[in-house]
């Protein structure tokens, strides 16, 4: 895949753009913030709420065919594990993090003991056994087949069903139509589907009053220090590029009580993520009178975040450079026989 190309600041103040409308906000005025190209995405950023969003966006089955023809980014996609099941060490790292992360930011809020849970995007099921083994009932999605072929058929997990990430705001629904939890700590969701805003809409309707929303995002103002590629260059597949500001915007919208929205010490891939926690009112609960909600502040302006792509983009090949020629050096070290890093004695 090609490297995208931010554009530089002069051409950002002249390339705004009228949108089909934002998903956030609906305002349909935007500028362009990545040109597009066969391989990669064309990508513009809302003037009034500062979303970042793929504009003109894939078809859904446009999308699907990415999905089956070309993604290798999870361990459980086709093109990665065909028709085994995916890699076991990728596995172990997705047991890891169940049981040290997820299941304990869960915890905090709710014991899963008789409760029922939804679970977007289960993988291969190992926090969805960790639930099922405290008590809890859970129905799981899984845009992944091998993903979900081991959650059924080695975890004996029954309720996981395969679900393309276009078509995430359909999910299976337990008898009485209403669950206490829906979790989405996993893998981070909004940024794949076609319209978080509809997804969102589709779990709270479905939340008990009360009910607890876990989730995880990245955020694109965040990148690590090894990322591999430009900060806005994952193709068709982020048709969403979210931060913090714009993510907590998302739930409140939607009506949730935002109880946590930060960037989470314990966990970050090619992003530092964003670790969510929020609760559906109860009946006839206002707004206002939520006793736990936080305020994340208003976020930074349209230029901040300008000025913030375009020193990400320019400083990326830089790092690049220097993770390229420090493996060179260790390479070079361990065939002279030294240890590396090198140790004093
Ligand atoms: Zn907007």
């Amino acid at each position: 895949m090609q490297n995208t190309q931010v554009t530089s600041r002069s051409q950002q103040q002249t390339r705004p753009v009228r949108t089909g409308g934002c998903d956030l906000c609906h305002s349909g005025d935007a500028l362009v913030l990545v040109e597009g190209s066969a391989e990669t995405c064309p990508l513009v950023i809302c003037t009034q709420c500062q979303l970042i969003y793929a504009w003109p966006q894939l078809s859904a089955t446009a999308l699907d065919n990415f999905y089956e023809d070309t993604f290798v980014n999870d361990p459980g996609s086709l093109q990665r594990a065909g028709s085994a099941f995916p890699p076991d060490e990728d596995r172990r790292k997705e047991e890891i993090l169940a049981e040290h992360w997820s299941i304990k930011i869960i915890k905090r809020f709710i014991a899963p003991r008789r409760k029922k849970f939804l679970e977007l995007r289960v993988r291969t099921g190992a926090l969805t056994a960790i639930l099922q083994a405290e008590g809890a009932e859970v129905l799981g999605v899984e845009p992944f087949q091998a993903n979900a072929n081991y959650a059924r058929h080695v975890r004996g997990l029954s309720n996981v069903f395969d679900l393309p990430f276009s078509r995430f705001h359909q999910f299976p629904l337990p008898q009485d139509g209403q669950v206490d939890v829906v979790n989405v700590l996993n893998h981070h969701v909004l940024a794949h589907v076609l319209s978080p805003r509809l997804l969102l809409e589709k779990l709270f309707s479905v939340l008990k009053p009360g009910g607890y929303l876990f989730l995880d995002e990245k955020d694109v103002l965040h990148p690590v220090r090894h990322k591999k590629r430009s900060t806005l260059d994952s193709g068709p597949a982020h048709q969403f590029q979210l931060t913090v500001h714009t993510t907590a915007r998302y739930i409140r919208t939607t009506g949730f009580e935002l109880l946590e929205c930060e960037l989470d010490p314990h966990r970050s891939s090619d992003f530092r993520h964003i670790r969510i926690v929020a609760r559906k009112p109860q009946e006839g609960e206002p707004a206002t009178t939520f006793s736990r909600q936080i305020d994340v502040g208003k976020g930074p302006s349209l230029q901040t975040i300008q000025r913030r792509l375009w020193w990400l983009e320019n400083t990326w090949r830089i790092r690049l450079a220097r993770v390229r020629v420090k493996k060179k050096t260790q390479r070079m070290l361990r065939r002279l026989g030294f240890e590396y890093p090198l140790t004093q004695k």
